[in-house]
């Protein structure tokens, strides 16, 4: 009962997105919002009853900034579940196992984040929390309302089934799961069989549909399309929008929550309805910053300014739409994935941001499809690609572009190499721009 009160506040809430209409009213209310939830679920948290002897709760923002290994460090007391950390791995693991992925202790569901094996994440969400978060997302994504509107037929392409979403089957929206470790001409055979109304995916498979439907394999007609938990890259987003003939969408979202979404102009703006965003600036001459959240609704596993390990780029001019929420240029992807090349005059390493490597290979040359950059060691720069055309011309193209950013940025130029084709790994997610 409590799951289905708290989805439909937070549906209803997120329906009315201009709710807020200035800054100055929307930071009043996340003022409040913030303390009110600091006071019922800090006192819970033995990690944070330390600080609230130090710090009262309007000082919130000198608590410790956290990440995801200092979340991992201090996992039993900061969860206000009384959930161990071995216990926790132990479900989460054996789940992954048997594939089946709603591990759960105490009604508490366990979640495992992707990371190289030392650095994997635990997440714990309440039923609660999940409708919660479903009815906000609904709430934003959907066109048309979910009690009056006419039915969406959903098609969801995921790593895994997840019942949350079964159980909102019954509203005027019926979800049909695809896995993502299915062969592709199944997922198109049965994609074509259902007819999606709002095509949900991560974009590597959305490219594949986008082509399927191209050479006329897939006949679907959507009215909204989504991307999901992967980088939208603007050469993949392209594609697909000129296959489907409308906006790609985004939805900004990962284990540490839901982040953000496009609105109707299709610019990305973060969720401060549910969130505090502070940023980390890792250049802010450039508007690149990290995010630091504190989600004012996550009451098992508090999200208290926990820096996300991602760069984000501030949108330099206010969107049409006139939401006050903060608004993105684009989402670039991990920090992992900053190159660092060696600087020319001094003794130190120049971090290459994703977005100027993209911009360097997108405007190369027409006949690119695809590509991929891996920067595989200090001087070493691989580029896989996927094109059209005399290749000798386009690796020179690719190469004087790549170079000429490069140069301006004095770093040592490093080593190029070509490869022709790209590999994707079944289920894994896929990243154009790659560190190693
Ligand atoms: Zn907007």
């Amino acid at each position: 009962m409590n799951g289905i009160i708290a989805f439909l506040t937070q549906y209803n809430h997120a329906r009315r997105l201009n709710r807020f209409s200035n800054r100055k009213e929307l930071e009043a209310y996340q003022k409040k919002a913030v303390e009110k939830f600091l006071k019922t679920v800090l006192p819970r948290s033995t990690f944070y009853c330390s600080y609230l002897e130090k710090h009262s709760i309007q000082e919130w923002r000198q608590f410790p900034i956290i990440d995801k290994s200092i979340m991992m460090e201090n996992f039993d007391g900061l969860n206000t579940a009384g959930i161990k950390k071995e216990e926790a791995f132990k479900v989460a693991l054996q789940a992954e196992k048997t594939r089946d992925f709603t591990p759960k202790i105490k009604g508490i569901t366990i979640g495992l984040s992707s990371g190289t094996s030392g650095n994997r994440g635990l997440f714990l969400v309440s039923k609660a929390e999940q409708m919660a978060w479903a009815g906000n997302i609904l709430g934003k994504v959907l066109p048309t309302s979910l009690f009056f509107g006419p039915k969406q037929k959903i098609a969801f392409f995921l790593r895994a089934n997840s019942n949350l979403y079964t159980t909102l089957n019954g509203f005027k929206i019926q979800f049909h799961f695809f896995d993502l470790f299915s062969g592709l001409e199944k997922n198109v055979a049965e994609l074509d069989e259902f007819q999606p109304t709002i095509l949900v995916g991560p974009p590597s498979m959305l490219r594949l549909l986008a082509r399927a439907q191209k050479e006329g394999k897939l006949s679907i007609h959507p009215i909204k399309i989504v991307s999901v938990a992967e980088v939208l890259d603007p050469m993949d987003q392209a594609y697909m929008e000129d296959v489907f003939q409308q906006r790609i969408h985004q939805i900004y979202q990962c284990t540490e929550g839901f982040l953000g979404f496009t609105c109707s102009h299709g610019t990305l703006h973060l969720n401060e309805d549910i969130l505090i965003i502070e940023k980390d600036y890792l250049d802010e001459s450039l508007g690149k910053f990290m995010p630091i959240l504190t989600d004012f609704q996550r009451t098992t596993q508090p999200i208290i300014r926990y820096r996300l390990n991602d760069i984000l780029t501030e949108k330099k001019d206010p969107c049409p739409c006139g939401s006050p929420y903060l608004a993105l240029e684009y989402i670039e992807g991990r920090c992992d994935d900053l190159f660092y090349l060696k600087a020319k005059k001094e003794d130190k390493m120049v971090p290459v941001f994703p977005d100027f490597i993209r911009r360097a290979i997108i405007t190369a040359s027409e006949n690119i499809e695809e590509y991929k950059v891996v920067q595989e060691s200090n001087a070493k720069i691989h580029v896989y690609l996927l094109c059209e055309g005399n290749k000798n011309k386009i690796e020179n193209q690719v190469r004087d572009n790549l170079y000429a950013i490069l140069d301006q940025l004095e770093c040592v130029l490093p080593e190029l190499t070509f490869s022709y084709g790209i590999h994707l790994e079944k289920g894994a997610k896929m990243r154009r721009i790659q560190r190693k």
